[in-house]
């Protein structure tokens, strides 16, 4: 069992597009995006807002715009959010 599901690549995405993720880590997470079309499409889109709305906008986006239900809250605390 090697694959990350869906809601740990969302997870990891903004790790992985900082480059933070070890060899290990990044090549699941490419492997995930290969075998699966939703998650291929939904970084491609986040890569397009970052680019358009910078920093601020993948903070914000990480936050509200993934479809799957997100437990955790840690994005409250986020200076960045006003
Ligand atoms: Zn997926």
């Amino acid at each position: 069992m090697t694959g990350l599901d869906c809601d740990e690549l969302v997870e990891l995405v903004t790790s992985y597009l900082e480059g933070r993720l070890d060899r290990d880590t990044e090549r699941r997470f490419n492997e995930h995006l290969a075998a699966c079309d939703g998650c291929d499409r939904y970084l491609d889109q986040f890569r397009q807002t970052i680019s358009v709305l910078g920093d601020d906008g993948r903070r914000r986006l990480a936050a509200v715009s993934w479809p799957f239900p997100r437990a955790c809250c840690c994005w409250c605390n986020d200076p960045a959010r006003s």
